[in-house]
């Protein structure tokens, strides 16, 4: 039996890549472009994007019911996604949608409206190596992986990240400078699961290497919609009849 396609949406603000041509040498199809090349060759997925220039940022009812992974980056324009999309996304992840918040998206309101903290951290952008430590060996997101990841280059992000503790911890990262970081978290939210990963500033070609390719590809199926539609009817809230006569 062969099941359908595990849909991924694909969104960024795409800001950085028409601004900084330092960005664009790197992406020049954008960030949401490199993304979309880690799945469109894997017949697992049918991958789309959005940005945020169109009508509803991209994000339409329509286009999130048929959503069962939507991938999110964004870094200057967090404020410029409406509430009421905003909204629109967490109702979605509640009911099964799956978000994988990358990088600089920690900042975005979807994802501080669903960890309820201000997820802040350090940061310092000097282009050093980072080396992501697997300590969830055997967990589903880090399948087919050594037990690390290393980028010559990177972003530094630093504890503490104000983050609820997550459910499951993926990586640990460490940095040139001395810092570390938890840089994968594995969270549930309602019927949804949330894969915040934290490597992915866009003047370095984070996003092209083949291990965090494979990373965002088993994001994708671990966080799926589908494992919400496993689980049976959907979930009633509000004023409930006694299934047994009570007087
Ligand atoms: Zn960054």
């Amino acid at each position: 039996m062969t099941s359908d396609p595990i849909s991924v949406l694909i969104w960024n603000e795409n800001v950085d890549e028409t601004r900084k041509p330092e960005v664009r040498a790197v992406y020049p199809d954008g960030i949401h472009g490199a993304l979309a090349k880690a799945f469109e060759r894997d017949g697992r997925f049918a991958v789309k994007t959005a940005t945020m220039d169109e009508e509803e940022c991209g994000l339409s009812e329509d286009a999130l019911v048929g959503c069962d992974v939507l991938m999110w980056w964004s870094h200057h324009a967090h404020e410029a996604v409406p509430d009421t999309i905003v909204e629109r996304v967490r109702r979605h992840v509640l009911d099964g949608m799956g978000l994988i918040v990358l990088h600089s998206a920690f900042m975005s309101k979807i994802f501080k409206a669903l960890m309820g903290t201000s997820c802040e951290l350090k940061w310092r952008n000097a282009g050093e190596k980072e080396r992501l430590w697997v300590v969830a060996p055997g967990h589903p997101i880090v399948e087919g992986l050594g037990e690390r990841i290393e980028l010559a280059q990177e972003e530094m992000y630093g504890e503490p990240f104000d983050v609820p503790p997550p459910d499951e911890l993926v990586f640990v990262s460490w940095f040139q400078g001395g810092e570390v970081f938890r840089s994968g978290c594995c969270y549930r939210r309602g019927r949804g699961r949330v894969f915040y990963f934290r490597p992915g500033h866009g003047t370095y070609p984070t996003y092209w290497n083949p291990q965090v390719q494979t990373t965002l590809r088993n994001a994708a199926l671990w966080a799926a919609r589908r494992a919400a539609r496993i689980d049976g009817p959907p979930t009633r809230f509000g004023q409930h009849a006694p299934l047994e006569p009570l007087g």
